[in-house]
């Protein structure tokens, strides 16, 4: 923000566009004009440095060349087909790609435009798989999680477990269990890894026996907490632990990556830090880096072949789900992130990042600092010692962000993680192509910010 853009002609091309209805309808937004690597540019020609990637989507980075030029030559080509009657070469090359990167047996993508779309077809794809083995099967239930989030659409939103996300629309949902996460910063459980020996990870057994697994489907988690809860990194037995009930009581493991997949953990999925293998990965964000709305169920051969030996047919889709001109996008984005090795890279300058953000351990308002590659949460307390959190009328996730904004960097604010109303946190999930420069930049504008917040609070 406070480094003018280096094209002057990017100034003043566009006014504020006041027909909009933003979610948040008093705020006024910035004009962004143009993007280069980790940087956004408004159109006041001021200068952003994209500390969350948008809400941890732009992996590779703004205004990457490849990928321009391979939208535009597919729309010259075809932009869109169906894919009821027609495959297409985009299409067909990104599933292979997405193949390669996924656990083994994860090898069959059925395409959506979103994150949402992709938990809801996990939904339907876990009632359908066993009504396809058994047409009297009851099984329907997705046991979930709180403080966990896998969208707004409906049947998403039932599986999400972030209050105020819910609230409003609780008369709409489906009834779907819920269980604590590995919260370790809050165990449940008032354990301390490593040692805790996972209850958290047993909460699914128990509420397995008490609602019945015959009526059971699935169970859903994000390998790693995003915006629900600002990175939460489960104990190492914590999901195989989870891998084992679902198959004892024959359910299926969705993995939800639309947030944590595709390299931003420092590995293509996060369930490959745990050799865990779920049934069904959901993706999006990462996958075509915001160049076009894309997501993905990412589905064990095991269940499509249940699916072809069955009826055929998933009663399921959408319109745009595998149009040619997102899947050109999202082939474009996958080849740019294995040529650039950007796992590797996101190893390290996610160490580097947690390394460099070490002085906030000094600032009272900080609690907590956690994440995995360049994943990275910050929970706000108004007390370290007894860890109480800032009172949730204060908003101070939103406030702490707009402090590290004066500093030109931009941060993902989320709150209610404690109890569903207190508990204020942010990530930080830049682009994984930042350089070490970067990094540091970033670290210093989140540290300075909240230096500034510590210093308004006291
Ligand atoms: N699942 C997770 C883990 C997410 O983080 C999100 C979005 O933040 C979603 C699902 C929903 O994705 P979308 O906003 O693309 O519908």
């Amino acid at each position: 923000m406070s480094t003018p853009s280096p094209d002057a002609s990017r100034k003043g091309v566009s006014k504020r566009m006041s027909h909009v209805f933003f979610r948040d309808v008093r705020k006024e937004h910035p004009v962004i004009v143009g993007g280069e690597g980790v940087y956004l540019f408004d159109d006041q020609g001021r200068r952003y440095l994209d500390g969350c990637s948008g809400a941890l989507v732009a992996n590779i980075g703004h205004g990457v060349e490849p990928v321009a030029r391979a939208i535009y030559e597919q729309a010259r080509k075809v932009a869109f087909t169906h894919l009821s009657r027609f495959s297409s070469l985009p299409i067909q090359r990104l599933a292979e790609l997405i193949a390669t990167i996924s656990p083994p047996g994860l090898n069959r993508v059925y395409f959506v435009s979103g994150g949402s779309e992709a938990t809801e077809t996990a939904l339907k794809l876990s009632r359908q798989y066993f009504l396809e083995r058994d047409k009297n099967s009851q099984k329907h239930l997705v046991i979930s999680r709180w403080h966990c989030f896998h969208g707004n659409t409906l049947g998403a939103l039932s599986m999400t477990g972030l209050v105020p996300r819910r609230k409003r629309y609780t008369p709409y949902l489906l009834n779907f269990p819920k269980i604590n996460p590995p919260y370790c910063y809050r165990c449940p459980h008032g354990r301390t890894p490593p040692d805790c020996r996972v209850p958290c990870a047993y909460e699914l057994e128990v509420m397995l026996k008490q609602v019945g697994p015959e009526y059971v489907a699935a169970f859903i988690a994000e390998p790693v907490v995003g915006a629900a809860a600002g990175a939460l990194v489960p104990p190492p037995e914590y999901l195989p632990t989870v891998r084992q009930i679902c198959d004892r009581y024959d359910i299926l493991l969705i993995a939800d990556e639309v947030m944590c997949g595709f390299g931003r953990t420092g590995r293509h999925f996060a369930v490959d830090h745990w050799g865990v293998v779920p049934d069904v990965i959901t993706a999006a964000k990462g996958m075509a880096a915001g160049y076009a709305p894309l997501g993905a169920a990412i589905v064990h051969e095991k269940i499509w072949e249940v699916f072809r030996q069955g009826s055929g047919r998933f009663e399921h889709g959408h319109t745009y789900g595998g149009n040619p001109l997102a899947c050109a996008a999202g082939a474009a984005v996958l080849e740019y992130y294995l040529e650039h090795d950007l796992v590797s890279h996101c190893r390290q300058l996610g160490e580097l990042l947690l390394a460099e953000l070490a002085p906030l351990k000094d600032n009272p308002v900080v609690g907590d600092v956690r994440g995995l590659g360049l994943m990275l949460g910050v929970e706000l307390v108004q007390d370290r010692a007894t860890r109480t959190p800032l009172p949730a009328s204060r908003g101070m996730a939103e406030v702490a962000t707009q402090f590290i904004l004066k500093q030109g960097v931009v941060v993902y604010p989320g709150n209610g993680m404690v109890d569903g109303v207190a508990g204020d946190q942010f990530l930080i999930g830049p682009p994984l192509v930042i350089n070490e420069a970067e990094v540091r930049q970033l670290a210093q504008g989140v540290i300075a910010g909240l230096d500034e917040l510590a210093r308004e609070l006291a």
